[in-house]
């Protein structure tokens, strides 16, 4: 059987762009193939659960774009589905004088990505609305919010069933090959047009012979969760500054959606592509991580800030301590362990990570490349972009 459309991963990413394309050209023959029983069983499925604002991003870039967009998309969709969220707001503190001026950065970034609201507050201010935060300045962010993408996923799941989608589960695409995709069983399906969606895989699946200039380098984030009775200390979302030189944000407190408060990711190697714990290791993926150039001059350039890194994931109280500069009453007693997530973090060669979303046409197929946060958020609208590329 020869489908029009093979998307491979139903994560967030795969399942908004299967539900795009069958949303822009009803009656395609379209096909999800996941190599997992279930949908969002990995980045989808481990992640924060916020729904971003798009104050971070460079204006103009894809990420603020399709962040803005998806977000509104987003919402739309929750609120058709009957899906729990809440736009709780958040705060980003800043702990000490030197990082007030990037509070300043962050306000310009969010306006000119057309954020309204956005307010810098005194430390006196910032304690009405987060009063066990140690701030000596803050930003108050009032459309971040907070969602269960793995119920999102699930219900893109049914819609695209319903709009005739089929889902191939428990299957693993090995390679691509001429006009279709192989499984790990060996079979060929056929294919006119295909998505690469692979998260942390997807530069695996690139086309034969394709000389990528990046890979994917996987970032383990761990979490924490504050024990039920001090959850009172944290009622939104408390962020701090982040350092300019990383896509990541740095250790956050989270509400969940369920009430729950979390409290991480941080961001350390994994030695495995899905190695959601130390003792996951992968030979294969870790001898792919060591032997990338890129790789190389990362570590060169900020082995100080990974080891770091890897002190605060192996020790409780280090861990701690980073919460404390936002939240000084926490005590490690307060934390219990929480789960993880892997993102999939494009490098290049010359050792830089991939700040924006990384989208590829080639032939007949588009390539996901680099999705990480807030890949969740722009899921919608990375679906849209994705669905009007792969027939122009
Ligand atoms: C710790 C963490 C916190 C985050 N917090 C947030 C947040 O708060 N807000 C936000 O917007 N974003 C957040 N993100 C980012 C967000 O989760 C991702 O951008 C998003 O989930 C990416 O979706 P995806 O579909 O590309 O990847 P995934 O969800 O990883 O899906 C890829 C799918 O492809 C499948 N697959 C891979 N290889 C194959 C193969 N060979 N054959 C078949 N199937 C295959 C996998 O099994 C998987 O299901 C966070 C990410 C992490 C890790």
């Amino acid at each position: 059987m020869k489908y029009d459309v093979i998307i491979i991963g139903a994560g967030i990413v795969g399942l908004a762009t299967a539900h795009a394309i069958l949303e822009a050209r009803p009656g395609l023959h379209l096909a999800v193939v996941e190599k997992e029983p279930g949908p969002g069983r990995h980045q989808t499925g481990h992640n924060s659960g916020v729904l971003h604002s798009g104050i971070y991003y460079r204006p103009g870039s894809r990420k603020a774009l399709t962040c803005r967009r998806g977000y509104t998309l987003m919402l739309r969709f929750l609120e058709q589905e009957g899906i729990d969220f809440d736009i709780c707001g958040k705060l980003i503190v800043a702990t000490d004088n030197a990082e007030v001026a990037g509070l300043g950065l962050l306000r310009d970034r969010g306006q000119a990505n057309g954020l309204d609201g956005l307010r810098l507050l005194s430390a006196g201010e910032s304690r009405e609305i987060e009063p066990h935060v140690a701030a000596c300045a803050a930003l108050w962010v009032p459309q971040a919010g907070i969602v269960d993408y793995g119920r999102v996923a699930a219900t893109l799941q049914n819609r695209v069933e319903q709009r005739g989608g089929i889902f191939l589960f428990n299957t693993r695409i090995l390679s691509l090959v001429n006009g279709g995709v192989r499984t790990d069983t060996g079979e060929v399906v056929e294919c006119t047009r295909l998505v690469n969606c692979a998260g942390l895989y997807s530069d695996r699946l690139a086309p034969a012979g394709k000389n990528l200039d990046h890979r994917i380098v996987p970032f383990r984030g761990e979490f924490y969760q504050l024990k039920s009775d001090r959850q009172n200390l944290v009622k939104g979302l408390v962020y701090p500054v982040p350092d300019p030189r990383f896509p990541f944000l740095g250790v956050h407190l989270t509400r969940r959606i369920d009430g729950s408060v979390e409290a991480g990711p941080n961001a350390v190697l994994a030695l495995s592509r899905e190695g959601y714990r130390w003792a996951q290791v992968n030979p294969r993926d870790l001898a792919e991580t060591l032997a990338w150039p890129g790789f190389h001059r990362l570590v060169r350039r900020y082995w100080r800030t990974g080891y770091d890194e890897m002190r605060r994931s192996l020790s409780k109280r280090r861990f701690t301590q980073a919460l404390q500069r936002l939240v000084p009453e926490l005590d490690s007693a307060d934390l219990v362990p929480g789960g993880a997530g892997v993102r999939a973090q494009a490098l290049d060669r010359a050792g830089n990570l991939l700040d924006d979303f990384l989208i590829e046409k080639d032939g007949n197929a588009v390539h996901v490349y680099n999705a990480p946060s807030p890949g969740a958020t722009a899921s919608l609208a990375i679906g849209e972009f994705i669905a009007d590329r792969i027939y122009s």
